[in-house]
């Protein structure tokens, strides 16, 4: 998100050259710079005790593609609060661990996704009314039921490359 105006005073931002960070937004009425921002949210897999990942379907986003349960962070919330929160809420189950894997900037929302996976105990669903629909799949069945170059789906590559490697 870049400001036009000082999110603070209102007052319409200029440009000033500050040290290491070359020129940038500033407000000359809070005489401080105003840097562009964006959202930071997660997104986890959840994964049981017997490898099977659950996925939602949210028919805003899609009637057809599975995704993995996402959200933006929260004011106060540190990441795995985040996890923990979001996977209660869409999928009504318990994390168990939640482990970082790697992040991902979504260009076209501007946002930081920072992805997870939780260990969760097979159980059955109690889903948000966000959620229209959650199952568990086996890997391969992930692989077909995610979007191809989707968040979702590099996150769940990139979580195979390392668990093959243990
Ligand atoms: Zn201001």
């Amino acid at each position: 998100m870049k400001f036009i105006h000082c999110p603070y005073c209102g007052e319409k931002l200029d440009k000033k050259s500050i040290g290491d960070e070359g020129v940038v937004p500033y407000c000359n009425n809070c005489e401080m710079p105003i840097f562009d921002l964006m959202y930071t949210c997660i997104l986890t897999l959840v994964i049981n005790e017997f490898n099977e990942i659950a996925l939602i379907r949210q028919e805003y986003i899609s009637k057809t593609n599975y995704v993995c349960v996402a959200g933006h962070i929260k004011p106060g919330e540190d990441a795995e609060n985040t996890v923990i929160r979001e996977v209660k809420e869409e999928l009504g189950l318990d994390v168990v661990n939640a482990r970082y894997i790697k992040s991902y900037y979504y260009e076209k929302k501007d946002m930081l996704m920072l992805g997870f996976v939780s260990k969760v105990k097979k159980d059955s669903f109690n889903i948000s009314s966000e959620v229209d629909e959650a199952q568990w799949f086996s890997i391969d069945e992930a692989l077909v039921n995610l979007k191809d170059a989707s968040i979702a789906i590099k996150l769940l590559k990139d979580y195979l490359k390392e668990y093959n490697k243990e």
